[in-house]
């Protein structure tokens, strides 16, 4: 039996702000049981629903030593759908509305968070062969490891992993601050270990201590040892790059199924799409305020609003998109810029364009359901769900050529009759305008073909089991 502790500060159900929190909630499922015990250990966040919070049982509780404090760590514990979760306790650090908030506090929360991780191991009764350690705010887990804990029998011959789901964010602050936050040694705070540019990054402390890196693509582990994408860390990167592994995420099948999805309109298979998904269609038109006509080509972009999803490129084509027989909405929330220029685009074309600024993963599934195309432009993408979402639900990506994107979406080619969407290299309005047009011209046109983009994509298998073998045997490398 291979036994794994999942360190990360977000796990659905029981908190989500992004990406991270499904494959940590998801991933420790799909294991077999006999040969993997794998459990997760995450703040125990008062804005957790209640309905999780009253299910869950006091473990133990203990005083730990961290830079200059000493501070309290309780320990409560739930299993929920088979998976053994254990939420670190302490009202001071994970008070408030959300998980995250001022960038300092934070930095202060997740050095408690990863050394308290390690320092209920003992008292949980779970001794892991690997502590597979997730984003920043577990970057500490494998520094701890192998200082302060480095000489405890318990701790001795334990692994770690460090899976980066996304490199933009590190958890960068002042050395002096980090020091005395995390109590950890000063050799750590060196340019080849901790420091970057005169600043500490929790990040970089688990690329250089942990075992093995992963990161969730193969493309993504690629364009990370390079300086465009490498976020300052492509040296480090490159140098380990033997022990880099890219692995890309997937989705649950369970939820995301437009056979039994309750959320949809009306159900459909790879066998009746056909006649069935623009019943989505002309519903998702009128819950938006578009015109209901189950021939206009519908675009979705369902985003975070942010640099890194590529709406300006949709910004400087807009009014060329939003031609005759077109239909664009977009759902999500982000920065300010973005969400008035959807505002604006709606604005000046009522009937084309339905801007959904806010978060509703309702909507996201009838989007998902009644949607002829999904956009994702990104200027990065280290996975990308939503494309695995749209492929699911026969709405065909037009995503730009990078990371997962370019790992999950294979482009149209006419003439083998191959490929599940559109996509497009660099980072240029005018080559996302012609992959739009040109799915619009095949959508118009070639209807048949159109339909077998949309089965091929269907039929694409994204569920998580894949991605659990490679795991597996990165386990078993370790
Ligand atoms: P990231 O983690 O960078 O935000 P991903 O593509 O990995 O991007 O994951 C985004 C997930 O969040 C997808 O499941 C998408 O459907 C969902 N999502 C994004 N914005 C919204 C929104 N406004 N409402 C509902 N779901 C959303």
């Amino acid at each position: 039996m291979k036994k794994v502790a999942y360190v990360a500060s977000e796990c659905v159900p029981f908190i989500k702000t992004g990406g991270l929190a499904d494959v940590v909630g998801t991933l420790p499922k799909i294991f077999d049981r006999n040969e993997y015990d794998v459990r997760v250990i995450m703040p125990n966040y008062l804005c957790i629903p209640n309905k999780y919070r009253e299910k869950m049982q006091y473990i133990t509780h203990f005083y730990m030593d961290i830079g200059y404090k000493n501070d309290y760590v309780g320990v409560m514990y739930l299993e929920y759908e088979g998976v053994k979760v254990y939420f670190i306790d302490n009202e001071y650090y994970f008070n408030g509305p959300t998980p995250y908030g001022d960038v300092k506090w934070d930095i202060e929360k997740f050095c408690y968070f990863s050394k308290a991780a390690l320092s209920i191991l003992p008292s949980i009764g779970f001794q892991p062969d690997i502590i597979h350690c997730h984003d920043w705010q577990a970057g500490l887990v494998p520094v701890y490891l192998k200082t302060l804990f480095a000489g405890d029998l318990f701790y001795t011959s334990m692994k770690s992993v460090m899976t980066i789901h996304n490199l933009q964010f590190q958890g960068k602050w002042d050395i002096k601050t980090i020091q005395e936050y995390s109590g950890l040694p000063d050799y750590v705070f060196t340019p080849d270990k901790l420091e970057v540019q005169k600043d500490a990054a929790m990040l970089k402390g688990g690329l250089v201590y942990a075992d093995k890196i992963t990161t969730v693509s193969n493309t993504y582990a690629k364009e990370i040892q390079t300086p465009y994408y490498g976020e300052g860390l492509d040296g480090l990167l490159s140098a380990r790059w033997q022990s880099l592994w890219g692995i890309v995420n997937g989705i649950d099948y369970e939820v995301w199924n437009p056979a039994t999805d309750p959320q949809i309109y009306k159900n459909y298979s790879v066998d009746n799409f056909r006649e069935l998904k623009k019943i989505n269609k002309i519903e998702l038109q009128k819950e938006c305020g578009l015109p209901q006509d189950e021939n206009q080509f519908v675009i979705g972009i369902i985003s975070r609003l942010t640099d890194q999803k590529g709406l300006d490129l949709v910004d400087r084509i807009m009014n060329d998109i939003c031609c005759d027989g077109v239909q664009f909405i977009v759902l999500g929330t982000g920065d300010v810029r973005y969400e008035n220029m959807f505002r604006y685009y709606q604005g000046i074309h009522p009937a084309k364009v339905s801007a959904n600024i806010y978060y509703s993963d309702e909507r996201s599934h009838k989007m998902y359901a009644g949607c002829d195309v999904m956009l994702v432009p990104s200027r990065f993408e280290p996975c990308g769900l939503t494309q695995l979402m749209a492929l699911r639900y026969g709405t065909v990506p037009v995503v730009r050529e990078t990371g997962g994107l370019a790992d999950t979406v294979e482009a149209y080619n006419q003439f083998e009759g191959t490929g599940t969407g559109f996509s497009f290299a660099n980072y240029d309005p005018y080559e996302l305008l012609n992959a739009i047009n040109y799915a619009k011209e095949v959508y118009y046109n070639n209807k048949e073909a159109w339909y077998y983009i949309q089965e091929r994509g269907m039929r694409q298998d994204y569920s998580w089991y894949n991605s659990a073998n490679i795991y597996k045997d990165l386990y078993n490398s370790l």
